[in-house]
């Protein structure tokens, strides 16, 4: 059969949208839709290569954009200027997600499921739960690894009592030690050091908009935030670039600490003083310490939506 309906998660995908996605296709399958497909919008983070690695996956196909009139399923986002050139004139079957909703209209109905869980693959999970299917060891892994990675091992305060209940039981059918499995996955995304700093600043960016600013707010990984302010200048280079070729008010780079939950920021861009406002910080050298900042859903945009 053709695979006429393509699934797919956000731009520059991390874990949640490639795992998710591939999970939604085998669930739409067990509910004898057989005509989907996982696809992904840009790379492969190094974190979701180590879990697709250990599972011996291919990644999901590459696609640029969509024609219109193309049947597509989202996971893991809904506003536009996150998802695929050409998602205006697509037809949105349905839309599972954890994000606000914003910058979204459709023509027609859809079935749209949004709960404010910690990842899209909690609310896979309790879809599973929902229509009596079986959970097998490949499912439970991917889903294990979104939640892991969106909620830094249930540490991030975006995680909920469910992402708790579905890694738990995930962990059991897998089998696998998610503590050790999980250190190690989110560790491999913050080898960072063959990346150049434009790629860096790609990796996991977000574009937003809000009263005609456009800004971007991106993030990395890392486990030695030290060694990647080394790059500093180049870093902030990078950024201004990013900032002229796409007229953009804001450029928030977030550079998490994942073992001891902290971020240091380097933010460029007219309306850095919204920044400075949201957080009551002044700052230095273009950046500043955010002291158990780890969530940008959670943290970081809806303090600087509120003011932006
Ligand atoms: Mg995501
Ligand atoms: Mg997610
Ligand atoms: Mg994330």
């Amino acid at each position: 059969m053709e695979e006429n309906i393509l699934i797919f998660g956000h731009k520059n995908p991390d874990t949640d949208s490639i795992c998710s996605s591939i999970v939604k296709e085998i669930l739409s399958k067990k509910n004898g839709k057989n005509n989907t497909k996982a696809v992904r919008l840009g790379n492969i983070n190094k974190e979701t290569q180590y879990v697709l690695d250990y599972l011996k996956i291919e990644a999901p196909e590459l696609i640029e954009k969509v024609e219109e009139g193309q049947e597509v399923i989202l996971v893991d986002h809904n506003e536009f200027n996150q998802s695929v050139e050409g998602i205006e004139k697509a037809k949105i079957l349905s839309v599972t997600d954890h994000h606000r909703i914003a910058n979204f209209e459709t023509a027609e109905p859809l079935y749209y499921i949004a709960k404010p869980y910690g990842c899209t693959s909690t609310i896979l999970f309790q879809e599973f739960k929902e229509k009596g299917h079986e959970i097998e060891k490949k499912e439970a892994i991917l889903m294990a690894s979104s939640i892991i990675s969106d909620t830094l091992l249930l540490k991030s305060p975006t995680t909920t009592k469910y992402d708790e209940e579905a890694l738990e039981e995930l962990g059991i059918i897998s089998g696998i030690n998610i503590e050790k499995y999980g250190l190690e996955m989110l560790k491999a995304g913050t080898d960072l050091d063959d990346f150049t700093e434009e790629e860096l600043i790609n990796l996991d960016a977000k574009n937003l908009e809000k009263n005609g600013n456009k800004f971007v707010i991106a993030q990395v990984n890392t486990v030695d935030i030290s060694s990647v302010l080394k790059r500093q200048k180049k870093l902030e280079e990078a950024i201004n670039n990013k900032i002229k070729q796409n007229n953009l008010d804001l450029f928030v780079f977030a550079i998490t600490d994942i073992l001891n939950s902290n971020s240091e920021i380097i933010v460029l861009g007219s309306k850095s003083n919204i920044v400075e406002k949201a957080f009551d910080i002044t700052l230095e050298d273009s950046r500043a310490f955010l002291k158990g900042v780890v969530s940008r859903k959670k943290q970081l945009l809806p303090n600087i939506d509120k003011l932006i």
